[in-house]
């Protein structure tokens, strides 16, 4: 299908005499941002606008077979962002939602239930000294007193030893896939984010929504065992101390030659990829929100380096068992290409983006864990969208704990032109444009910006966090065309690079950027409920001109793809945006100058539509 996006063509509308200014829903605390200088109404970070930072120094030791992982950490946290001193430290132990009694909206599998994240030692570590901090559990966090409050401006030094056991069977974005072969996320204890709109992210882990992240620098000193090798994020610092020597030959080649390489094959496996049973893996990666590994000792590893911009490369890699997944390197470099090039238009961020074949589809910064996708459209589907969430929530900092309808939405969004144009079958925007015409008015239909932690159902929770809103931004595009909505895109990320996006930073971009008020579309989209039905109310003509009356049977403000056949024969397609509805009428009038109208068609496979009765208008000869 060509027209995935309709083409914008104008035609004239009746103006309504209805004057009619519609705001949107409004964040006290946001509003306490703009007005303490934080955030702005132009989409862009104020002057006082800061983050917090932190740099782990992580030593683990995971034993493979029995799937328990001990370690120890140092962090050293930057206070830079809050109001007033910090008198604790709030800590994230995702883990612990596989403990008994912790709230849990995922299915585990009885054989993970167990007692989540021991912490044998929390401490500040002051000049040498170490010194026991008092900690308070409860559910997925940690707070730990500081003995003196730590003020803005100044860094304070934590120690903390932990172990816990790695969730095998459950496979919530991680776990065991063969007998060496484990995705293993969110398992050291993680500082939680404190911004500068709603402090400590407080909100617990239950397994159905996501996470929210500050940036941080790490190094990690990782061991494994039973001959397997190590992927994470970042980049590996000890290459000569764990690979054979082959194998460390063709991962040289791999990054310097610019050619897709085997760097582990078969053949390589069966006389082990790695030096020795037990290695000590070392990584190190700069400014970002989380860090994550896989490993094993039967996954093979093709890796292709190449340039994004002048003197910047990146490295897109497979770690597959079934070698279809292979092919998943070309489709990282595809999408990568697209993302740096032309939507958002920003370069790739970081070194390395290793697609793991585990399951699910699930981003991490610079890894994802995917299931294989035996048909190449889903491939296509699954590898766009999550090598998206690099920018969407990693590189611009967004809560996915609260925004599901940021991080989703622009994913599922974003990269629409380019699985257009990769993609056979299917089409993206009709599959979500079907669901949502469904769900809208129902009650499934929760308002888009219900706080992610709060949608406790999966059907709910998925339709506000990706179909919805998804077609909200194809809506918004329709109504500030593709170069303005690229520009956006483009700013937005920019501005927003490496800090914490809030969406109201996103919709006061568009604004700014197009010159247009567009609340009236925010309100309805966003935060209001209410079925989407256009139907054709009458067309008739003067002596010159042909009127087609559009009426709005629905609540929500969708645009209309209208067929017109002439008595000739002749046909066209026209696009009139959603601005149709800015000054709340419940009709337009579409005047077009030509031949008679013989017929009148809503075209409604990219726009929801309740009702497909009213969409068809016949004018007799
Ligand atoms: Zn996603």
């Amino acid at each position: 299908m060509n027209i995935i996006k309709p083409i914008l063509m104008s035609a004239l509308i009746a103006a309504g005499t209805n004057a009619f200014a519609q705001e949107f829903y409004t964040d006290s605390a946001f509003a306490a941002a703009v007005a303490n200088g934080t955030r702005t109404t132009t989409g862009l970070p104020g002057n006082n606008y800061q983050t917090n930072f932190a740099h782990y120094n992580i030593t683990a030791d995971f034993r493979t077979i029995e799937g328990h992982l001990y370690g120890s950490e140092t962090i050293k946290y930057d206070y830079n962002c809050g109001q007033g001193d910090l008198n604790s430290i709030v800590i994230n132990l995702y883990r612990n939602v596989y403990k008994d009694g912790v709230t849990k909206h995922r299915h585990v599998d009885s054989r993970d239930k167990f007692k989540g994240v021991e912490i044998e030692k929390v401490q500040l570590v002051d000049n040498g000294r170490y010194t026991d901090l008092n900690i308070t559990e409860y559910g997925t966090q940690i707070e730990a007193a500081l003995p003196a409050p730590l003020t803005k401006g100044n860094s304070i030094t934590l120690y903390i030893k932990w172990n816990t056991k790695i969730a095998a069977f459950s496979h919530i974005r991680g776990g065991k896939y063969n007998q060496d072969t484990w995705f293993v996320p969110y398992f050291y204890p993680q500082i939680a984010v404190y911004d500068d709109i709603y402090g400590w992210d407080r909100v617990q882990h239950s397994g159905n929504e996501e996470f929210y992240f500050e940036n941080a620098n790490y190094d990690v000193a990782l061991t494994t065992d039973q001959y397997t090798a190590v992927w994470a994020t970042g980049v590996l610092q000890n290459p000569e101390k764990v690979y054979s020597p082959t194998v460390l030959k063709k991962y040289r080649e791999a990054l310097s030659s610019g050619n897709i390489t085997d760097i582990i094959t078969k053949q390589d496996l069966e006389k082990h990829a790695v030096k020795s049973e037990k290695n000590i893996w070392k990584f190190h990666a700069d400014s970002v929100p989380d860090f994550v590994f896989s490993c094993s000792a039967s996954s093979q590893w093709t890796a292709k380096n190449f340039e994004l911009a002048p003197g910047k490369r990146t490295t897109a890699a497979a770690v597959y068992r079934n070698p279809i997944f292979r092919d998943n390197v070309d489709l990282a470099e595809t999408t990568i290409t697209y993302l740096s090039h032309n939507r958002p238009g920003v370069t790739y961020p970081y070194p390395w983006m290793t697609l793991f074949e585990g399951s699910g589809g699930m981003e991490f910064p610079m890894m994802v864990n995917e299931d294989l996708d035996v048909l190449w459209d889903d491939m296509i589907f699954t590898t766009s969208h999550e090598i998206t969430h690099t920018y969407f929530p990693f590189l611009t900092g967004i809560n996915q704990n609260t925004y599901g309808f940021i991080d989703e939405g622009l994913t599922m969004f974003v990269p629409e032109y380019l699985q257009d144009s990769l993609t056979i079958i299917k089409n993206a925007i009709s599959r979500s444009a079907s669901y949502v015409s469904t769900v809208l008015g129902t009650t499934i239909e929760r308002p888009v910006i219900t706080p992610s932690y709060k949608m406790r159902e999966l059907w709910p929770f998925t339709m506000s966090s990706y179909y919805t809103p998804q077609i909200g931004y194809n809506i918004l595009e329709g109504i500030l065309g593709r170069e303005l909505m690229d520009k956006a895109l483009h700013q937005f990320t920019s501005a927003w690079s490496r800090k914490h996006a809030h969406p109201y930073d996103f919709f006061y971009t568009l604004e700014s950027v197009s010159g247009k008020d567009l609340k009236f579309f925010y309100q309805n989209w966003f935060a209001n409920t209410g079925s989407a039905d256009l139907g054709i109310k009458n067309v008739y003509r003067d002596d010159t001109t042909n009127y087609i009356i559009i009426e709005n049977f629905g609540e929500k403000y969708v645009p209309a793809l209208i067929k017109i056949t002439y008595m000739n024969e002749a046909t066209e397609t026209i696009y009139q945006s959603a601005e149709m509805w800015r000054n709340g009428d419940r009709t337009c009038t579409i005047a077009l100058p030509g031949p008679q109208i013989s017929q009148v068609e809503l075209l409604t496979e990219y726009i929801p539509d309740n009702d497909s009765q009213n969409n068809n208008f016949y004018i007799q000869k």
